[in-house]
């Protein structure tokens, strides 16, 4: 028996977003069932809803950052009981089989991972993410919030927080290393406050200073507009790594003219448009142009415990589920200060 969860859902693409209900699956012997407390807005779930990045499923209930509460657990779940403090980022199963799965790199599962939503289960139903009050996961896609974090700040680490750990950690962000990030948004102000606590030197390359006291504040060194080009003069080969997180095509030759001999430019925005690259700018100073996609399930869990042990939460503004066409806008005009989280009572 299937039950009816309240959820806002866009019906259609670039249609605005509106309270619906859903049916959520039957808790089954591997499921957990959890009353979602908060639920981030990534800029991701704005390029699906529009269908930037190609079709997609509708209607779609967006949403992977959901933090919430256990309220009941199948018979053969072990990890978790009612009352847990959990999380779900932006996969809810994959094959387990391939060798990425069994590498704890369920993101990039062979077969494809399955998406929290705008995807379809291994059941072939469609998947409808945290914009929702309830959702049922397989134990093995939750993580366990750990109780110094609380749930609302937390929620953006599940896709904002992972997408900038793993790649700082995979590259080496740490003491006696330069490393920028580039945009001042959701996944930017976690990359600022991840690096910095892994004892990174710390920059911010923002389209300008407007957001320059903040960025300091989180933990950044330096902080240059890149609308300014003698910012690109000054900062030539500075960097050993720089991780790009723009939701717009950007020009990689001149961020990758900023990395020192061998440095690495990690990029994690996921822009609708492809770019253009002048291959010299990798060949000269034998440079590394790489990309990233969140993190498994196991190096979500280290990172919400680098984060509690760090202090790390998200900078929230907490909106109602009638507010999220207007934070859409805001996100949009980088107007987010720094990630929006919608508190699910209101839905
Ligand atoms: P966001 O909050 O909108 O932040 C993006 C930031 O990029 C903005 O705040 C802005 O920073 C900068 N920016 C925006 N437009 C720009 C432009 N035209 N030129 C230069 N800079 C620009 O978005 P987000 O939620 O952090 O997500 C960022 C991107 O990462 C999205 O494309 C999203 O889909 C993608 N993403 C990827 C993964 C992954 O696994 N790889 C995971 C989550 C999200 P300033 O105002 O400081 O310039
Ligand atoms: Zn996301
Ligand atoms: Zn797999």
């Amino acid at each position: 028996m299937t039950t009816p969860v309240a959820a806002y859902a866009a019906p259609a693409a670039k249609a605005p977003l509106e309270r619906t209900t859903i049916e959520r699956r039957e808790v089954g012997a591997y499921d957990v069932l959890i009353d979602i407390k908060f639920a981030g807005i990534c800029h991701s779930d704005i390029h699906q809803v529009r269908e930037g990045w190609g079709e997609a499923i509708f209607p779609m209930v967006p949403g992977h950052e959901i933090a919430g509460i256990v309220t009941e657990v199948g018979s053969a779940v072990t990890g978790f009981k009612a009352g847990d403090r959990v999380g779900v980022g932006c996969m809810v199963d994959s094959c387990r089989e391939c060798e990425n799965c069994k590498a704890g790199q369920e993101q990039y599962c062979v077969q494809g991972n399955v998406p929290t939503y705008n995807g379809v289960g291994r059941d072939g139903e469609p998947t409808y993410g945290g914009y929702s009050q309830k959702i049922v996961v397989d134990e093995n896609y939750v993580v366990r919030i750990p109780d110094g974090l609380p749930l609302d700040t937390a929620a953006p680490l599940l896709c904002a927080g992972i997408t900038l750990y793993s790649p700082l950690k995979r590259f080496g962000a740490g003491p006696g290393r330069k490393v920028a990030i580039v945009g001042l948004g959701g996944l930017g102000h976690m990359g600022v406050k991840i690096a910095h606590a892994l004892g990174a030197e710390v920059t911010v390359l923002s389209q300008s200073l407007r957001k320059k006291d903040d960025g300091l504040k989180l933990g950044a060194d330096h902080y240059y507009a890149t609308s300014d080009p003698k910012t690109f003069e000054e900062l030539a080969g500075t960097f050993d790594l720089i991780v790009s997180t723009v939701s717009a095509p950007l020009d990689l030759g001149a961020y990758l003219s900023l990395l020192k001999t061998h440095g690495t430019l990690a990029n994690v925005g996921a822009p609708e448009e492809p770019v253009s690259l002048n291959l010299f700018s990798v060949i000269g100073g034998g440079k590394s142009l790489a990309g990233s996609m969140i993190g498994g399930i196991a190096e979500t869990q280290e990172m919400l415990d680098f984060c509690a042990a760090h202090g790390i939460g998200a900078e929230i503004e907490l909106i109602a589920a009638s507010e999220i066409n207007e934070a859409y806008e805001r996100v949009l005009a980088s107007d987010v200060r720094y990630r929006f989280v919608i508190d699910a009572a209101t839905i």
